[in-house]
């Protein structure tokens, strides 16, 4: 019985709050890592490589999808997204769980490599506050803009396909019910009986009917 982490695929429309609400459950949630991603998109002021992501050529990109590399990727807004799937692997074979925010097409793909992901889809309370946000946020010019509002539209219509749904709009509440949701899946069984406890307990019980 192994100790695996729960890999789980987070999808909202660019400027929900995903990236938001992730780093806050990361700092407030032990034994959860973010799935650092690589792209070809250029890094936002602020943002670090290796960090919030793996900033890379088209070419260098194009040779890991001839390799292998990925456990996933997809063409999002305009630029190329992908999962590597040596780390990931690595981080839940450790027992972590692993947070991959990534968009519905390389969700699509996870679910099929591996079933037993955990969906959350995020939505944001309207697309009024989302259109908000993205301007507040001060990272698009208005063609991007455009781009990323239009997607969203198409993007929420895949919420039904995802095993949970939360909407983020008071932050503190939205974060909350997804420390839940984390919360519950490590209860699930599957997990509790790999615990030294819990095999230890029922180890005890089996001996304790044998004696009967
Ligand atoms: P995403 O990663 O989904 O593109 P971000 O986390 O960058 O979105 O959030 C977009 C903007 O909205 C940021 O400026 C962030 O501070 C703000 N934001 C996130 N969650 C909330 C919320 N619940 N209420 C108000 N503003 C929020
Ligand atoms: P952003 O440019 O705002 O950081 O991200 C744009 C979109 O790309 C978001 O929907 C985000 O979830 C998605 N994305 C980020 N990393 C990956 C990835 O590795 N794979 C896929 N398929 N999508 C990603």
């Amino acid at each position: 019985m192994d100790m695996r982490g729960d890999l789980y695929v987070i999808s909202a429309p660019s400027g929900t709050g995903k990236t938001t609400l992730c780093r806050m459950l990361l700092k407030q949630m032990d034994r959860v890592v973010f799935s650092v991603s690589h792209t070809t998109r250029p890094p936002r002021p602020g943002e670090v490589d290796g960090v919030d992501y793996h900033f890379v050529t088209k070419e260098v990109f194009l040779s890991m999808i001839k390799q292998g590399a990925f456990l996933e990727w997809a063409e999002v807004h305009g630029h190329f997204y992908g999962t590597s799937k040596e780390g990931v692997l690595k981080q839940l074979a450790e027992g972590l769980d692993v947070l991959l925010d990534i968009d519905v097409q390389g969700a699509r793909q996870v679910k099929k490599s591996f079933p037993e992901a955990i969906m959350i889809f995020i939505l944001p309370p309207t697309f009024q506050e989302l259109e908000r946000r993205l301007r507040s946020r001060g990272t698009e010019d208005e063609a991007s803009l455009k781009v990323r509002i239009g997607n969203a539209k198409k993007e929420v219509l895949a919420a039904p396909e995802y095993d949970y749904i939360l909407i983020n709009d008071v932050l503190e509440e939205a974060l909350d019910n997804f420390k839940s949701i984390i919360k519950a899946n490590r209860h699930k069984k599957e997990r509790m009986v790999a615990l030294p406890q819990v095999k230890k307990i029922l180890i005890e019980a089996e001996k304790a009917a044998e004696e009967r």
